[in-house]
């Protein structure tokens, strides 16, 4: 069984002009294959050095699952967050709880927009639910996998890697967040969030309170 590049859910040009269509289609069809490419590569690597029982190489393709594994998800989820014609503000339970847990949407957004513009070198913004407590959370994920919370889910993340916005944005990442806010689909994360909440976690009495 391997992993494969999903297409993307728009033409190249759809998020014009706030995500150019050259960005996108080298992001793509390039940087998000590399990351599938090195999936099913670690994945076979992973299998060989376990028959040899080297677990050094073990240990070393593990990291590459994980690295390449989440670079995979994360692309994925960050495309289908973003659509043609959206932006705006969310609608229904999904803007309930963000004015419950973070005061104001407004609020929300400064904080995502802060956790994403200040990631030291590559690495992506994060809104999750937090299933212990149950809340909503924003993480500043360093590389694709590192600073996660292991449990939450993600529902809306902004890819912060300079490939992501520097062929139009060069060195303002603060605007290319400000415009990524213009294409965010928050029928997606509203669905991504009511699906959240139907997740079951195999209970562990006394996580939260
Ligand atoms: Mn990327």
């Amino acid at each position: 069984m391997a992993y494969d590049l999903p297409p993307l859910p728009y033409d190249y040009d759809a998020l014009e002009p706030y995500i150019d269509g050259q960005t996108l289609r080298f992001h793509h069809d390039k940087h998000h294959a590399a990351y599938v490419n090195g999936l099913n590569a670690a994945l076979d690597n992973l299998a060989k050095a376990r028959q040899a029982g080297d677990m050094a190489m073990v240990q070393h393709y593990e990291r590459l699952v994980a690295f390449n594994g989440a670079g995979h998800f994360n692309h994925t989820l960050y495309w289908n967050n973003m659509a043609p014609g959206s932006g705006g503000e969310p609608a229904g339970n999904l803007a309930q709880r963000i004015s419950h847990d973070f005061g104001t949407f407004e609020a929300f957004k400064k904080e995502f927009s802060q956790a994403t513009a200040t990631v030291e070198g590559s690495g992506w913004g994060l809104l999750a639910w937090e299933p212990m407590a149950g809340r909503l959370i924003t993480l500043a994920l360093m590389n694709h996998q590192n600073s996660m919370l292991v449990g939450a889910i993600p529902l809306l993340i902004c890819d912060a890697w300079e490939h992501a916005y520097y062929l139009k944005y060069q060195n303002r990442r603060a605007d290319y967040i400000e415009a990524w806010w213009s294409v965010v689909n928050w029928k997606d994360v509203a669905a991504r969030f009511e699906a959240a909440l139907k997740c079951q976690m195999l209970p562990m009495p006394a996580m939260a309170r």
